[in-house]
């Protein structure tokens, strides 16, 4: 198969295992984001494919050679790693064409490599600045252009726009995701930000303790996600307890219509998402809560209820908005199409 496989890879830092028997199939031409919180592991992982660290177990194929053991000058990779900065005496080109040069590309192949690159960037004409006269989105575009000057089989980036702020990342995650089609180059994103990696990502790999919780689509990992950590690291979710009594349903003790655990299971929970719970009048199959908190943000609005005393927030929009208000007794309606069993 064209593409990358990690087969059981495995990461010990003396007694502590950093990454634990990772198996990931990344097919050519797509792009994955490996995303969880602080210490899951995925710098690490990202690291091995780099060659920057070995594995202490399993394997890295790419494009059906086995690299595990393979120097990282040999992988044939463009990375933008936090670690590896322009350099700030050198031209926006001279950077660019860095990579280039030590390999013995001729002068003028250089020259217009540097400028279908500067293109490709929105940077045509910048060639001859210094780095340190651009600003943070500018510098990242010249890194990500320096990584592919190459034209490398794979492309691995650690957390490449964390430094920018909120509006420059969205507007270069996507770039970065139209760059990477244009191309069509394998590319795996090592992110924090569930944002960043479900508008980037063809495939988000769910990361905790070492291990892939979930590997799947992003609209897949939110709606279908595989546990309740997975559930509540993606997105905001109410995560209520879930029990069987008398052949009812409850739902935070309250009977509910239309969702029924897996058999053999008796105690799980819930995942809601917010936004597909709607507000009625209290009535028979449906939860009832009490409004605490209304958070309107003008875009949406956020309700807080207190159903037996868990809070359950729902998200509305202005046009469907519920004319709800503090203290008031709500129904609560659970699609459940929409809402996904757990084991607890
Ligand atoms: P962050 O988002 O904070 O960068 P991460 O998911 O990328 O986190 P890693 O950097 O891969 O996490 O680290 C995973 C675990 O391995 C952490 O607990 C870390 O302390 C440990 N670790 C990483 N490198 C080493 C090392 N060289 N020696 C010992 N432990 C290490």
């Amino acid at each position: 198969m064209s593409g990358l496989i990690l087969n059981a890879v495995t990461k010990q830092f003396g007694p502590f295992t950093a990454v634990d028997q990772v198996q990931l199939t990344v097919p050519h031409g797509t792009f994955v984001c490996m995303l969880g919180p602080s210490g899951c592991g995925k710098t690490t992982l990202l690291r091995m494919i780099a060659g920057l660290d070995l594995p202490t177990g399993g394997e890295i194929v790419l494009d059906g050679q086995d690299i595990t053991r393979m120097p990282t000058h040999k992988r044939n990779l463009g990375m933008v790693f936090q670690s590896l900065a322009l350099f700030p005496h050198l031209t926006v080109g001279e950077n660019i064409a860095y990579p280039l040069r030590i390999r013995g590309v001729g002068r003028e192949e250089q020259v217009k490599r540097v400028q279908e690159l500067l293109a490709m960037i929105h940077l045509t004409g910048y060639a001859d600045r210094p780095v340190n006269k651009l600003s943070g989105g500018q510098r990242q575009r010249v890194a990500i252009a320096r990584a592919l000057a190459i034209s490398p089989k794979l492309f691995l980036l650690d957390e490449p726009l964390s430094a920018l702020d909120a509006k420059l990342r969205e507007a270069m995650q996507v770039e970065l995701r139209k760059l990477q089609q244009q191309l069509g180059i394998t590319t795996i994103v090592v992110t924090h930000d569930q944002r960043e990696a479900m508008t980037m990502a063809d495939t988000v790999v769910v990361m905790n303790g070492g291990k892939i919780r979930q590997a799947a689509s992003p609209i897949e990992i939110y709606r279908r996600p595989a546990d309740r950590f997975v559930a509540d690291f993606i997105g905001s979710t109410n995560l209520l307890p879930l029990s069987v009594q008398g052949g009812n349903t409850l739902v935070l003790g309250q009977p509910v219509s239309g969702i029924a655990p897996p058999a053999g299971q008796s105690s799980c929970s819930l995942s809601v998402r917010p936004e597909d719970i709607r507000l009625s009048a209290p009535g028979e199959g449906r939860l009832t809560g009490r409004v605490t908190f209304i958070r309107d943000l003008g875009g949406t609005i956020e309700t807080f209820l207190d159903v037996a005393g868990t809070e359950v927030v729902a998200v509305s929009t202005p046009r469907e908005r519920p004319v709800v208000s503090i203290g008031q007794e709500v129904g609560l309606i659970i699609d459940p199409e929409t809402a996904v069993v757990l084991a607890a």
